[in-house]
């Protein structure tokens, strides 16, 4: 230890992610290295698939965590399955349906758009119009759990729509994997991308993948090479894959999975669909805190997403101000608007470890402090009485 060691300072994360990483997981992740290659670490690698299929609920065997974040799951699907030429219909709902187009635009296909407001879901209408316009078309690709909105779109029958207009369907599901209902197999996705960071409360840099056969089929029988080499999930799988002899094709991050390992066995030990439930009641709680503090969800009940609450900034409040006094007093960390939505919301994210009974009381007590302190429009003292009440039922 020197003066020069970097210390982070404490932290609780209830924002869009990463969220709050459990001791468990931190304590794996300084666990000797070893090589990536080691028989040892061969025998992990087949457990976090396994475990991996546990969580996204499918028995594809081309399923495996992407060694980078997120946004490099979501460009290894776009890369392996559309070729230039490709015409894919892309839902945008917020900031990641756009991610999704420029990817389409990228590979050299040619997206189609159906828009919806941001805070909206999907509107499966829109989607079926679009895919009876485009009989050409190939495949939908769409947000499950648009993290810039808080909204959550109706997953399965968006894929029966594709499959009904023979596309394959992509679905982003980095913020519902652990947090909300997702069952890869039974909804029949074709290509699902997750990250570690959001409600796995694993650390950032990870993003679990899973293909469907039909998916591989697609792979398999491209005109075109895949433009990205790190992402080519034929020379992928050689390194990931069954049960050949696994080829070098770049460095796992060894210790990153180790993390990525225990975070999945404490998804597993609690249960996925008791994971599903806690997300669900502790939103309840937070919700009832903020409604009742005067704040207003912006998105409509029935789409709203247990892990990751956007309310509209009340008048009178800072927001800048409130984000940097919450952090620097608090330790907390919430959500600023992304996009269209910057300056006008707050996201609240409750996901994974974050998602517990002592943040949602530290957030509203905090929340309640610094905008009565500022002046702000709210209902002064009324959050934690109303989330606390909703804890106590249970
Ligand atoms: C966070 C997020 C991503 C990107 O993940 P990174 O790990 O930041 O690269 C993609 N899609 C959605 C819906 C997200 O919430």
């Amino acid at each position: 230890m020197s003066d020069n060691n970097f210390h982070p300072p404490r932290r609780t994360l209830m924002g869009p992610g990463p969220s709050d990483v459990p001791a468990r997981i931190l304590e794996a992740l300084g666990r000797p290295t070893i090589g990536h290659l080691d028989p040892a670490f061969v025998a992990l690698m087949d457990e976090i698939k396994s475990l991996l299929q546990y969580a996204f609920q499918t028995e594809s065997p081309l399923t495996m965590p992407i060694s980078a974040p997120g946004s490099a799951g979501m460009e290894a699907c776009f890369v392996n399955l559309v070729e230039p030429g490709d015409k894919v219909i892309v839902c945008q709902n917020g900031v990641f349906g756009g991610r999704m187009k420029e990817n389409v635009e990228r590979c050299g296909g040619t997206p189609v758009m159906v828009m919806d407001a941001w805070g909206s879901a999907v509107d499966p209408g829109k989607v079926e119009d679009a895919l009876k316009a485009h009989p050409d078309a190939r495949a939908l690709a769409f947000v499950h759990a648009e993290t810039s909105t808080g909204a959550q779109s109706d997953a399965r029958t968006l894929v029966e729509l594709a499959h009904k207009h023979d596309c394959l369907a992509i679905v982003d599901a980095v913020t519902s994997l652990g947090g909300t209902e997702l069952r890869v197999d039974e909804w029949e996705i074709d290509a699902v991308y997750s990250g570690t960071q959001k409600c796995l409360s694993c650390v950032p840099g990870i993003s679990p993948v899973s293909f469907s056969e039909r998916a591989q089929h697609r792979i398999a029988n491209r005109g075109h090479r895949v433009q990205s080499w790190f992402l080519d999930m034929n020379l992928v799988m050689a390194y990931w894959g069954g049960k050949t002899k696994r080829a070098y094709h770049h460095t796992a991050p060894v210790n990153a999975m180790y993390a990525l390992h225990e975070s999945l066995l404490m998804l597993k030990e609690e249960g996925l669909e008791n994971a599903w439930a806690r997300h669900y009641r502790n939103h309840l709680a937070l919700r009832a805190g903020l409604e009742a503090m005067g704040l207003s969800f912006i998105v409509d009940e029935p789409h709203r997403l247990p892990q990751l609450n956007a309310v509209s900034i009340p008048a009178g409040a800072d927001d800048a101000a409130v984000r940097g006094r919450l952090l620097e007093e608090h330790n907390l960390e919430i959500g600023a608007g992304l996009g269209d939505l910057a300056g006008k919301v707050w996201r609240i994210g409750l996901m994974g470890h974050a998602s517990r009974p002592e943040n949602i009381t530290l957030c509203l007590g905090a929340l309640d402090a610094v905008l009565s302190d500022m002046g702000a429009e709210i209902n002064a003292g009324a959050a934690l009485p109303a989330a606390e009440k909703v804890l106590a039922a249970g």
